[in-house]
């Protein structure tokens, strides 16, 4: 089987995000001897959960699109998932609401969701589905590529797909902002608001991200948004258990110190003062904090580090003793004036009148919430930490967003809160060791940022590699799943 190790190694393995458990499953699968390390008393990360009160939270990611990745898991483990690891595609992938009244439901079908749009905002279904073919046609000719493999390693650019892709730039839109493509495709400033939205898939501010990121609404309206049985943490769960089947050795509460490097190759780490020997070294920690805390004495990548980091949130899990029927499971309700709601953003600040974001499981988990409760986490995005003062700012946007909520949906939302749990930036930073709270690494604001974030692999210290969120191809459930399965192919081609 072509998924056999070519020799047995010891893999030391920094963090139990989902990319250091899906590089775990990975290499462990091919019959290395695999240890995990993390600081946290719990598996996954930024993807966990914990209770308040008779509800259940999911603490991060609460949008699950690509599935295959955990099922690939699975299969190249040779378990099965039954019993273990379900998920459902969402008929309504969201719930738009806008302060003028008018609400549309982004069906997960395409023709359905044409429909609502013609229906609500009197834009032709036609003019969405040409722009989620043109969402389609970008990914087949890029999602390879860019997002599948290595784009630091010589091979990837002599692929002929690679050739063909960079024959076709223009089309791509790498040099038009996704705004401009969405208002050139959709025309509708609701409509274009609502696609403009992708870009916060990635942290990102569609007034300057690339074009070519308008191949995201393919991913949640083709491809599909799903929703895994017992809410997002199952996904964590799920690759844990997997992991821990394979033989793979878990130590939590053990924040790794130091990578060993001697003779320019990685050696091993160093936890609790005690130095653990390897053969080779994945970190699934933040790749600025492995440099700076891990590695303080070799030289750093400063150009790749310094980049402008991504978004992040402030969020508020409310336990709600009311259910409001005219919410799914993801609902935004958008700013009046979004470009200058990004505008603040990129200067650090947080806008009046933010778009917020609720997802309530308890609409497809009742359980996550006590009898007629809902369970609400409440987002807006937020600057990275630039040493705001988050004390006030939190209570000052937490205010705007219950006004707006409570104006939005008619209802005293301050009435019915009957617990609060807050996430910001600094305790983004301070739980995950994510720089400055961001949530998806380095920002895509320009168009050479996919170029830009740190490879998978150190290209100065020998069998060392790097997984996760903040290096390629970038955030995201997906793309971190896809940054383990590079690391694995490359420590692969590496024994061969
Ligand atoms: C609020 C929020 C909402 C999000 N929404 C979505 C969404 O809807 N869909 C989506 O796909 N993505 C979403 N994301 C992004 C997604 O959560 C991340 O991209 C992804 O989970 C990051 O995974 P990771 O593997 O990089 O590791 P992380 O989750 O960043 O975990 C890194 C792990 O390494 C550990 N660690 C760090 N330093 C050390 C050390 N020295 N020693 C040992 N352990 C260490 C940390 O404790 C942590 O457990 C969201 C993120 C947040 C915070």
């Amino acid at each position: 089987m072509k998924n056999q190790a070519q020799r047995k190694e010891r893999i030391g393995i920094v963090g139990a995000g989902i990319a250091g458990l899906a590089s775990a499953v990975r290499l462990a699968s091919r019959g290395h001897e695999v240890e995990v390390f993390e600081a946290n008393p719990y598996p996954g990360g930024k993807l966990s959960q914990f209770e308040l009160q008779g509800y259940r939270f999911d603490a991060g990611p609460s949008l699950f699109t690509m599935p295959q990745y955990v099922d690939e898991l699975f299969r190249i483990a040779g378990a099965s998932p039954q019993g273990r690891f379900a998920y459902e595609r969402l008929p309504v992938v969201c719930h738009y609401f806008w302060e003028d009244g008018t609400q549309l439901l982004a069906h997960g079908d395409r023709d359905a969701f044409g429909q609502e749009v013609e229906e609500k905002l009197g834009v032709p279904a036609q003019r969405v589905a040409s722009a989620l073919d043109d969402s389609a046609h970008k990914y087949e000719l890029t999602g390879r590529i860019f997002l599948e493999k290595s784009l630091h390693k010589l091979n990837t650019w002599t692929n002929w797909k690679v050739a063909k892709a960079m024959m076709k730039i223009p089309g791509l839109d790498l040099f038009t902002s996704m705004n401009r493509v969405n208002e050139r495709n959709l025309k509708h400033p609701k409509l274009v608001q609502l696609f403009n939205r992708f870009a916060t898939y990635n942290g990102s501010n569609p007034y300057k991200a690339p074009g070519l990121l308008s191949i995201i609404p393919h991913f949640e309206h083709q491809i599909g948004a799903y929703f895994p049985k017992g809410g997002m943490n199952a996904i964590t769960q799920a690759v844990y258990e997997l992991a821990r089947e394979k033989g793979v050795r878990f130590h939590f509460e053990q924040p790794v110190e130091r990578i060993q490097v001697e003779d320019g190759r990685a050696r091993g780490l160093q936890v609790n003062g005690e130095l653990h020997r390897y053969d080779r070294v994945v970190s699934n920690m933040d790749v600025f904090f492995t440099y700076k805390k891990l590695l303080p004495d070799q030289p750093h990548p400063k150009r790749t580090l310094s980049q402008q980091k991504s978004t992040s949130a402030l969020i508020f899990y409310w336990g709600i003793k009311r259910q409001f029927p005219e919410l799914g499971l993801h609902n935004i309700l958008f700013s009046e004036d979004y470009r200058t709601e990004f505008d603040h953003l990129e200067n650090g600040k947080i806008y009046e009148d933010p778009t917020v974001y609720i997802n309530i499981t308890q609409k497809l988990e009742p359980g996550d919430a006590p009898e007629g409760h809902e369970n609400w986490f409440t987002m807006i995005n937020v600057p990275y930490d630039d040493g705001q003062e988050w004390d006030e700012l939190i209570g000052w946007a937490r205010e705007r967003i219950i006004e707006k909520v409570s104006r939005m949906l008619g209802a005293d939302i301050r009435a019915l809160i009957t617990c609060e749990e807050i996430l910001e930036p600094r305790t983004i930073q301070s739980r995950t060791a994510s720089h400055l709270g961001s949530l998806y690494g380095t920002s895509s604001n320009n168009r050479t940022a996919a170029f830009m974030r740190h490879a998978n692999f150190s290209s100065r210290i020998k069998n060392l590699y790097f997984c996760g969120g903040s290096v390629h191809p970038g955030g995201g459930i997906p793309l971190c799943m896809l940054s383990a399965k590079i690391v694995d192919e490359i420590i692969h081609e590496n024994q061969n």
